[in-house]
C-alpha cells in the first residue's frame, strides 16, 4: 500500500484518502508518495488503452479506493468533458497541440479537479466528515474548483482570486455561480497574497483541525495524480504514430503542477525525452533552469493571468527528488529562501548531460506575434497561456522527437488578448457566451488571515449547523 510522506520529512506519514483530505503537510511540506511506480514494462499494453483505462492503471498504485470506486469515479469526472478522447491531439504547425480545455470550465485544471470533487464527495461519505475547502486561484483554479465541488453534499468551498487581476471571463465563471456552498472572495493583493492566506490557514494547526480544512490548490497531491495521464496519453499516442522513441513536452507553467505531474510521468517509465518549462515575464522557473539560482522577484501582470506567480509551490516536490528525498535538506533549502528570498541548488541543475527539464519564456510581444502568426499559418487559434508554450515550443524542436505543447486553455476565456493579437473577436465559446448578464455573487476582502479566520468560522457554523 502506497503511503506519502512530507517533502520536509517531519511529518507522520499517511494514506491516500488522508493525503488528499489534508492537502499540506503538518509540518508545513508537501505530501509526496514513498515510491513512485514504474510501468516501464508495460508500455505496449498501456498504449492501446482509451483514456480512461491509461488513467485508471496510472492512478490504481497511488489510491486506496476499492477498484471499483476508482472506476465509477474516473467515469464520473471525465464523463463531463466534451470530447470523446477526453484530451485530443491535434497537429499545429511543427507541434501537437494537446487540447486540455474540454471539461466544463475550458481550462486544464478541470481535468484534475473534475476528479478531486468527486474523490471528496466520495471519501465524505464513507467517513461522514465534513470538509471546508480553501483556494487561492490566479484565475482558471477558481472556477473549475468551484465547478468541481458545487451542490456536492457535505462541502463548501471559499475561492480567493486577486481582485481586478483576473479577466473579466475567468471572474464571471467564478462568481456566476451560486451555490449555497460557494464563496467567491475578492482580495486585495496578488495572487501570490491569496496563497500566502491559504498557507497561513493551513499552518494555524488548531484551525486547520476545528474546521476541517481542505485544499483543492495543486499542493493537493490527487491533482498533480489527475495530470500525469495526459503526460502518458499524449506520449503513447506519439510515440506510436509518429514511430518515435520518445516526445517532448513544452508546458505553460505557474505553480510548477503541471510540469512536476510531466515529471512524475517520465519517472513512471514513460516516453518522455523533455520537459520544457515554459513562463511568460514572471520567470523565476526559467532564470532558475538558465542558472541554478532561485530568486523571487515581483509579481508582474501579463496577458496570460493564470501564469503570473513567481513563488511556484510545486517546486518543493522537484526540489524533493532532486535531493533524494532529503526532507531535512529540502526544510533547511526552503528556509533559506524564505529569508533571502533567493537560493542555489546545484543539486536540481545537472550539468553536462541532456537534462530532462529545460526552460525558455515568452514576452508580450512574442505571446502576440505567436498568436498572430499560428493564425495566419495554419488557422489554429491560441490561447495566451497556450501561446506561451508554443513560442518556447519552437526553440526545442528536434528531428526525432515530436513536441507536445499543452493547451491550458480555451481562447475564449482570454478575448481581450485574442482581440489585440488579431484585431478581430474571433475566440468565442458558447459556454462563455451565456454567462453575460447572470447574477453574481463576490465578497471583498483585505489581505488579513485573521479576517479570513472569522469568514471561514462564520460561515461553516451556518452551513454545517
Ligand atoms: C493554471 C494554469 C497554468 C499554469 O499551470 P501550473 O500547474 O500552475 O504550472 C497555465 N495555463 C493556464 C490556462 C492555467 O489555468
Amino acid at each position: 500500500m502506497m503511503e506519502y510522506v512530507s517533502t520536509r520529512g517531519n511529518a507522520p506519514q499517511m494514506c491516500f484518502s488522508q493525503a488528499v483530505t489534508c492537502g499540506l503537510a503538518r509540518d508545513g511540506g508537501l505530501l509526496v508518495p514513498d515510491h513512485i511506480p514504474d510501468l516501464s514494462d508495460q508500455l505496449a499494453a498501456l498504449r492501446k488503452l482509451p483514456f480512461l483505462d491509461l488513467a485508471y492503471a496510472i492512478m490504481r498504485p497511488y489510491v486506496d479506493l476499492p477498484d471499483r470506486e476508482l472506476t465509477r469515479l474516473l467515469r464520473l469526472s471525465y464523463g463531463t468533458f466534451r470530447d470523446p478522447h477526453i484530451t485530443p491531439l491535434v497537429p499545429v504547425g511543427d507541434v501537437h497541440v494537446l487540447e486540455l480545455f474540454h471539461g466544463p470550465t475550458l481550462a486544464f485544471k478541470d481535468v484534475a479537479l473534475q476528479f478531486l470533487g468527486n474523490l471528496f464527495s466520495s471519501l465524505l461519505a464513507s467517513s461522514g466528515d465534513v470538509l471546508n475547502i480553501v483556494a487561492a486561484t490566479s484565475g482558471d483554479t477558481g472556477s473549475a474548483a468551484i465547478y468541481g465541488v458545487r451542490g456536492k453534499p457535505g462541502m463548501q468551498i471559499f475561492v480567493m482570486h486577486p481582485k481586478g487581476r483576473t479577466s473579466r471571463v475567468q471572474k464571471l465563471q467564478m462568481t456566476t455561480v451560486l451555490d449555497d456552498n460557494v464563496h467567491n472572495i475578492a482580495v486585495d493583493g496578488t495572487f501570490d497574497d491569496c496563497q500566502h492566506l491559504v498557507k497561513s490557514l493551513f499552518q494555524d494547526l488548531a484551525f486547520r483541525d476545528q474546521f476541517h480544512l481542505g485544499s483543492v490548490n495543486s499542493i493537493n497531491w490527487a491533482r498533480v495524480l489527475a495530470q500525469i495521464t495526459y503526460f502518458a496519453y499524449a506520449s503513447l499516442r506519439l510515440t506510436d504514430s509518429e514511430r518515435a522513441a520518445r516526445v517532448r513536452f513544452s508546458v505553460p507553467t505557474g505553480n510548477f503542477g503541471d510540469v512536476f505531474a510531466g515529471y512524475v510521468a517520465a519517472r513512471m517509465g514513460f516516453p518522455i525525452a523533455k520537459l520544457i518549462v515554459a513562463t511568460n515575464e514572471n520567470d523565476i522557473l526559467t532564470r532558475f533552469f538558465q542558472t541554478g539560482t532561485y530568486a523571487a522577484t515581483e509579481v508582474v501582470s501579463t496577458m496570460s493571468p493564470s501564469m503570473d506567480i513567481q513563488v511556484a509551490s510545486n517546486f518543493e516536490r522537484y526540489l524533493y527528488y532532486c535531493l533524494d528525498c532529503d526532507g531535512g535538506q529540502v526544510m533547511q533549502s526552503m528556509q533559506t529562501f524564505a529569508k533571502q528570498r533567493s537560493i542555489t541548488l546545484p543539486h536540481c541543475f545537472p550539468a553536462g548531460e541532456e537534462p530532462l527539464l529545460d526552460a525558455g519564456a515568452a514576452d508580450r510581444e512574442a505571446t502576440l506575434a505567436t498568436i498572430r502568426d499560428t493564425y495566419q499559418s495554419t488557422g489554429y487559434l491560441l490561447d495566451p497561456h497556450t501561446a506561451v508554450g508554443y513560442h518556447v515550443a519552437q526553440s526545442w524542436l528536434h528531428p526525432d522527437e515530436p513536441m507536445v505543447c499543452l493547451a491550458t486553455a480555451h481562447p475564449a476565456k482570454f478575448p481581450e488578448a485574442i482581440r489585440e493579437a488579431l484585431g478581430q473577436d474571433l475566440a468565442h465559446h458558447p459556454v462563455l457566451d451565456d454567462l453575460r448578464d447572470q447574477p453574481e455573487r463576490c465578497m471583498d476582502l483585505a489581505v488579513d488571515v485573521d479576517a479570513l479566520k472569522k469568514l471561514v468560522a462564520r460561515e461553516s457554523a451556518r452551513f454545517f449547523a
